[in-house]
């Protein structure tokens, strides 16, 4: 028997799942100890900022700074951060009628995290028809299914000059301060450029993955030869694109540090240039089929005004488990959720004849869960050769406790004799010398180490955005966040009028992020237009709407809690630690992106600014 439940529901998920050809007992025994060999009381303390001797590996190498003489006027609105989230908020706020815009953007152009990340194979595993924002708007098909980082990075550019956002736009400029005056009603921005400009209204749209971090490894500083992180890639050093010819790598041992998303893009193209290619993983990543496409040349025939819409609200219901008629999308990314949500549990209740306990739904989805998991580790076994390395690369944990990841030619590259697998088994990196680095107590030479480390998830908000903000009284916003957020619906916090921040702060998180910051921008350009409508100039979050707010996101946040504790640590549930004001998750509404969506889309229409006061 099979089921930890009662006897006639094996055949429930016999006839759902197909079978259970897998032990749970021993799965969920492994998981666990798999898990408990990676947790560490440091979580995110492991980690070290990229400040001081280790600022080096934020430059921009792609574009230089250009000379300017500083910007001290004052703007209507200024949008910090020039990513998707400020591309849809400039777009939105220009359709609203509102002219007098600054982006103000660290990076050389438009794009944010397609800007930074342009290593070898970057790409978007979210299907391009819902990912690329504002597809109707440009007229623009994407190439592919999946598209690759110039194209996203090319749109990002061609959605900045439809929406006339490079006209009086600050580039290659980091924002260093912001702070509201009481006697004037504006704001101050300061940046790393000497501008003092002041603007009524400020957006942050910073992004949520925008600071690169390093692990905490002994030696960091002692190595000798060349270092950089995937998010500033250094072609001068490497050679080749983003298509991959990483020529400059011929007569290199190449170590790379990492096996996230970003590593299971960019390996196959080290695999393919580098001398030696030696991959340290702390735990593998799932990976599971690509198949990646270019667009039929029919793609918008048929498709009515809204397509793109529709798409992105029939992806985002599927992959929250909310049941639909049909799947658009149909991919990797929907099959899980068909899989692993309540679409799974509806068609056990067909069988049943009637509605699941909450048990039993909870057990079909571990169910689903092992059998899910058990395809992604069958896979490595079939395409890796040596069973070994092929033992090495299959996850064991739940299929959300980390990201997962969609690949063709990731695993295949481990059957290169030039690429070796370097298994920590859960420990890491032991310490860095002048000419390489310890793992599994062995030296390893190296002339080049890449850090696919990762992004700066659930430490404080001012550290990620890298400087603070100061509302009314000089409060602080790092003082009035320091125990967690506090925001009227994730956008605007009581204290600092006009201000507003876009991103995971307190909202919800999807699969498909631009969707997350459309709605964002569609809700700010919303509040600014009945800001304008009312005759007034400035709309903040009152007391009781903070609070109100806060006390649902602290209600829904416990949904999901058992599940993340019993995961690998990862920045899904704070390296392993319960308890983060910060977490990812914790910032994040928990009773999903549906529901909170029509949470907004029910206050616009409620029309009384509930929670918010205009003056
Ligand atoms: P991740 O945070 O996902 O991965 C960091 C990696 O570094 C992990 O494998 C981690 O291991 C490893 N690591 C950290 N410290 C050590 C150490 N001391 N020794 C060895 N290994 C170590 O970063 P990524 O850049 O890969 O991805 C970040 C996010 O960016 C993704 O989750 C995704 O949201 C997004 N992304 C999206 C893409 C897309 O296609 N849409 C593509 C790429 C990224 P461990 O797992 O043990 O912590």
């Amino acid at each position: 028997m099979a089921s930890w439940i009662m006897a006639d529901f094996d055949d429930v998920l016999d006839k759902t799942l197909g079978g259970i050809d897998f032990n749970p007992r021993e799965l969920k025994a492994k998981y666990l100890e798999e898990r408990d060999k990676r947790v560490r009381t440091d979580a995110n303390a492991q980690y070290i900022e990229v400040t001081g001797d280790f600022s080096n590996f934020v430059d921009d190498p792609y574009a230089p700074a250009a000379e300017r003489k500083p910007v001290t006027d004052h703007v209507d609105v200024v949008i910090v951060g020039g990513g998707f989230g400020g591309l849809l908020m400039g777009g939105r706020l220009r359709e609203a009628g509102f002219d007098d815009i600054r982006v103000i953007e660290k990076g050389g152009d438009f794009g944010g995290t397609w800007y930074w990340n342009r290593y070898p194979g970057a790409m978007c595993d979210v299907e391009s028809y819902c990912y690329l924002p504002m597809l109707e708007e440009l007229g623009y098909v994407p190439k592919h299914k999946y598209s690759f980082a110039p194209e996203i990075m090319e749109h990002s550019k061609n959605i900045a000059t439809h929406y006339g956002l490079y006209d009086n736009a600050l580039l290659s400029t980091g924002v260093t301060h912001t702070e509201w005056n009481d006697d004037t009603d504006r704001w101050t921005i300061t940046t790393d450029r000497g501008d003092e400009m002041t603007a009524r209204v400020i957006v942050m749209a910073n992004g949520p993955l925008n600071r690169p971090k390093l692990p905490g490894i002994d030696g960091i500083n002692d190595f000798g030869g060349h270092t950089f992180h995937t998010s500033r890639w250094d072609y001068e050093y490497t050679g080749g694109s983003n298509e991959g010819g990483l020529d400059g790598l011929a007569d290199k041992r190449v170590g790379i540090i990492g096996t996230g998303a970003t590593a299971v893009q960019c390996v196959p193209h080290l695999g393919a240039a580098a001398k030696e290619l030696y991959v340290f993983q702390r735990t593998p990543s799932s990976v599971d089929v690509r198949n990646n496409r270019e667009t039929p040349p029919d793609f918008l025939e048929g498709q009515e005004t809204g397509w793109q819409y529709r798409r992105m609200d029939n992806f985002n219901k599927l992959v929250t488990g909310a049941d639909q008629d049909e799947d658009l999308v149909n991919d990797g990314w929907t099959d899980i959720f068909r899989k692993l949500t309540g679409i799974a549990a509806k068609t056990a209740s067909k069988e049943l004849g009637r509605r699941l306990t909450r048990h039993e739904r909870a057990e079909l989805m571990e169910m689903a869960d092992y059998r899910k998991m058990e395809s992604v580790r069958r896979r490595a076994q079939e395409i890796v050769d040596d069973p070994d390395v092929a033992e090495s690369l299959k996850p064991y944990y739940r299929q959300f406790c980390k990201r997962p990841c969609f690949h063709d030619e990731y695993l295949p590259t481990f059957n290169l004799a030039n690429v070796h697998l370097v298994d920590t088994d859960g420990k890491g990196v032991e310490r860095f010398t002048e000419t390489g680095l310890v793992a599994n107590g062995e030296h390893i030479e190296l002339d080049c180490i890449i850090f696919a480390t990762g992004f700066e998830v659930g430490t404080n908000y001012v550290r990620r955005a890298g400087y603070d903000t100061v509302g009314r009284a000089g409060r602080q916003l790092s003082e009035k966040w320091k125990n967690g957020l506090r925001t009227v619906h994730g956008l605007q916090t009581e204290g600092f009028p006009n201000a507003f921040f876009m991103g995971f702060n307190q909202g919800a998180v999807t699969v498909n992020i631009p969707q997350t910051l459309n709605e964002q921008a569609v809700q700010i350009a919303y509040m600014l237009d009945q800001v304008r409508a009312r005759g007034g100039s400035q709309i903040e979050a009152t007391p009781e709407g903070e609070q109100a707010w806060v006390d649902e996101m602290i209600d829904k946040e416990r949904l999901g809690a058992k599940f993340r504790a019993e995961c690998t640590p990862g920045y899904y549930n704070n390296e392993g630690v319960a308890e983060n004001p910060n977490g990812f998750f914790s910032a994040n509404y928990g009773a999903g992106p549906v529901r909170f969506f029509e949470i907004l889309s029910d206050w616009r229409e409620q029309g009384d600014l509930e929670g918010c006061t205009v003056t």
